[in-house]
């Protein structure tokens, strides 16, 4: 599959890569955000729909970095339920909205790999 090889976060120009190409690059189960070099990988090990799950995955992670300031982590634990809901999605609505608009070929990839039914060999 030829994912997107960056995406753009807020201030943060990602690149997306997968783990055989990243040197160094610490396992987790299938993808993982590094903050510090601002690199999103993925496991090309796993099905499609897996990967661009996994892609979505460490989008958000990325987006909530650049787009959630740190000491708002605190405060969502001592807000009710429905609050922390409410403050989820309306925080994950706007900056899917920033992400949409400022990465259409990525979306656009990513959509298509999912619309496609076709059975792809994963290596
Ligand atoms: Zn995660």
């Amino acid at each position: 599959m030829n994912w997107p090889k960056s995406f753009r976060a807020g201030w943060m120009k990602i690149e997306v890569r997968n783990y055989e190409k990243a040197e160094g690059a610490e396992w987790d189960k299938f993808g993982h955000f590094a903050p510090q070099t601002q690199r999103i990988f993925f496991d090309d090990g796993h099905s499609v729909d897996r990967q661009a799950n996994t892609i979505i995955h460490e989008v958000l992670h990325a987006l909530w970095t650049t787009g959630i300031p740190s000491h708002w982590d605190n405060a969502i634990r001592n807000l009710s339920e429905n609050d922390a809901q409410e403050f989820l999605v309306s925080a994950l609505g706007d900056a899917l909205t920033m992400a949409l608009r400022d990465n259409p070929d990525f979306w656009r990839t990513l959509i298509d790999a999912l619309a496609d039914t076709t059975p792809k060999k994963v290596k």
